[in-house]
């Protein structure tokens, strides 16, 4: 499919396509409806190359955020349970 879109590229202004559309039931209270995607993409490869990377890495920040915060909690946990006169370490 080779619509173009009339918006441009927010980021590079480039034409933007869309690369992909698909339809997909869903199954609602009062029966399946049918709910169409479309995956839209820039034209200019650099750009959307560029724009994937973000979407990735910020997926992972997203990730290690979670992590860390489990982790927290983890230590919380650790820690009520140690015996209060062990002095905590201080990290960096
Ligand atoms: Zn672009």
């Amino acid at each position: 499919m080779e619509d173009y879109l009339n918006t441009p590229c927010p980021r590079c202004g480039s034409k933007r396509i869309i690369s992909r559309s698909w339809k997909e039931k869903v199954k609602t209270f009062s029966g399946t409806i049918e709910v169409e995607h479309t995956q839209i993409i820039c034209i200019n490869k650099v750009c959307q190359k560029n724009f994937e990377n973000q979407r990735a890495l910020e997926a992972k920040k997203r990730e290690e955020e979670r992590i860390k915060k489990e982790e927290r909690l983890l230590e919380r946990k650790k820690q009520k349970s140690l015996a209060k006169k062990v002095p905590l370490k201080r990290k960096k």
